[in-house]
């Protein structure tokens, strides 16, 4: 089935029921996104001539027209490919060029920064300001017949994040988007007519495919005015919109409530939370609860099994009673609806309960492969099990804990530490606002553990090596002390907030080649 068929029926049974909003104001209703989408699906295909299978690249800050872009797409048969706008421009065309995107929706600047220089671009290749009179044009014929689609045709094409390296095309089709789509439903949130999604995150990324599931059940898309993440914003925004669900990576969650405005913010209104992509520390989590209450789910996913692998339910974040509460706390839930996850050793043998290895996953929701790049789709897909890189184990009720990504392990003398076990301990002094750890090149042991802190200012007591490897004397094992402590003012992140461990790593070596 077309993805876009969720809409079609969204705008038949509910089709006063508002769909897209910018800030406080509705400008779409579900009756109104159906048929500009099914219009800017016969304009993408008479007017423009793309054939079905052809990819449109969205290089747009989050902008009402994304979600009519997207449905537009599937209505037609075509591919999106939706690009993080605050990539640097070098990194934009390398992703519009490897796409091979023949036509680009840009919002003004970017359109503006894109037109200048043709290089990067396919040679068929136009770019589309979405805010001018080019694009209205576009939506003046009549509405298109729907695009018959197979369930393995590309929908979107959706780049990682970067963490490791270079962004990878991961496949996704309708199969997987309908499949991450119906796992919402069933381990993520209920959604309502008349409720509403924030997008706040970037919609290249988790809050862009959390669109599909929130037309399926005809809720109001946010568009933030600033087409962005602005704590004031959100917090002005909520009371306007009630059941408003938001995604949000792990450092905007802390940014959040870390803001003056979050003590006094009527909150009401936030209805649910879903955190993931990126570690969320206990300690950050339960200080989350108390400013927000209980609206939090975790998902842990990735662009290979978008969003789709495991889930820590609402449920799981209330139960304090349950001995094992702190556990599943810094736990990533249980396996999706949709998918099987298993925990394997280097051989791809599958491990028992409690033993750590490589996650694995198979299901409707993991991606056919890589784009243009099948020595990658092989490697990663062997043995019909998606490798996600991430190490991990599962407990006895099947709930997943995720130490770290496997090229994050440090290993030292030998023995594999986990980054995340030591971040965790850190994290629990108050005058740690941040912290990253990571291995530094040794010639005996290999690598040794360094930590880079970001202290918070003013804090009593303050974040010194001395206090902090106290700390740790007192809660983990002694060889996984860091014995390098460096305090910085900032950590290198990516886009989506990730911190690049890699940047790190390559301080660490210039220091070690510049002492040698
Ligand atoms: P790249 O693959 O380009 O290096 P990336 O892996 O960061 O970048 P994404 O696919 O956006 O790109 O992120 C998925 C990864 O993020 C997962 O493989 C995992 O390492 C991490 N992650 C996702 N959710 C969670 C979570 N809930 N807890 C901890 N880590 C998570
Ligand atoms: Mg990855």
């Amino acid at each position: 089935m077309n993805l876009a068929a969720l809409l079609r029926r969204a705008g038949q049974a509910y089709g006063d029921m508002p769909a897209v909003a910018l800030g406080p104001r509705t400008v779409l209703d579900y009756a109104g996104l159906a048929r500009r989408s099914a219009v800017l699906a016969g304009g993408l295909r008479d007017r423009l001539g793309l054939a079905p299978g052809a990819r449109v690249a969205l290089v747009m800050t989050n902008h009402p027209a994304y979600v009519e872009i997207l449905y537009a797409c599937w209505w037609a048969g075509l591919a999106a490919v939706p690009v993080n706008a605050k990539l640097h421009e070098k990194e934009v065309r390398y992703i519009l060029e490897s796409s091979g995107a023949e036509t680009v929706f840009a919002t003004p600047k970017l359109a503006d920064a894109l037109g200048r220089v043709a290089e990067g671009l396919p040679a068929s290749s136009r770019v589309i300001d979405v805010d001018s009179a080019d694009y209205e044009k576009l939506l003046t014929g009549e509405p298109a017949p729907m695009a018959e689609v197979a369930p393995d045709d590309l929908a979107w094409l959706f780049f990682t994040s970067g963490t490791t390296g270079r962004p990878k095309g991961a496949m996704l089709t309708h199969r997987v988007l309908q499949a991450m789509t119906l796992s919402y439903f069933a381990d993520v949130d209920s959604i309502r007519p008349g409720e509403a999604i924030l997008h706040a995150a970037p919609m290249s990324h988790g809050s862009g495919l959390y669109i599909a599931p929130h037309v399926a059940g005809a809720a109001t898309q946010i568009i933030p005015e600033s087409g962005g993440f602005e704590p004031e914003e959100i917090f002005d925004l909520l009371p306007g919109y009630p059941g408003t669900a938001m995604f949000a990576a792990p450092t905007m969650v802390k940014r959040l409530m870390e803001h003056p405005a979050a003590a006094s913010a009527d909150t009401r209104n936030l209805k649910t939370v879903v955190y993931g992509g990126g570690p969320m520390y206990v300690a950050d989590l339960k200080r989350a609860i108390d400013t927000f209450g209980q609206v939090f789910v975790q998902i842990y996913g990735q662009g290979e099994s978008p969003m789709t692998i495991t889930c820590l339910p609402r449920w799981d974040h209330q139960n304090t009673a349950h001995p094992r509460y702190e556990a599943r706390l810094a736990s990533v839930g249980r396996p999706h609806a949709v998918v099987e996850v298993m925990i394997a050793d280097e051989d791809d043998r599958p491990l028992p309960p409690g033993e750590t290895g490589e996650v694995l996953v198979r299901g409707d929701s993991v991606m056919p492969g890589y784009w243009q790049a099948p020595e990658a789709t092989a490697e990663t897909l062997r043995g019909g099990w998606l490798h996600t890189g991430d190490v991990g184990a599962l407990d006895a009720d099947g709930y997943l804990t995720l130490m770290d990504r496997s090229k994050d392990v440090i290993i030292s003398g030998g023995t594999n530490i986990y980054p995340r076990e030591v971040e965790e301990v850190l994290l629990r002094h108050p005058g740690v606002a941040e912290v990253s750890v990571v291995g530094k090149p040794h010639p005996e042991w290999g690598e040794e553990v360094a930590a880079f802190v970001v202290a918070r200012p003013d804090a009593a007591p303050a974040a010194e090596a001395q206090a902090l490897d106290e700390l740790c004397l007192g809660e983990i094992a002694r060889f996984k002390r860091p014995r390098h402590w460096y305090f910085v003012d900032a950590l290198p992140k990516n886009n989506y907030g990730k911190v690049l461990k890699t940047e790190l790593r390559k301080r660490l070596q210039a220091e070690g080649e510049g002492a040698a």
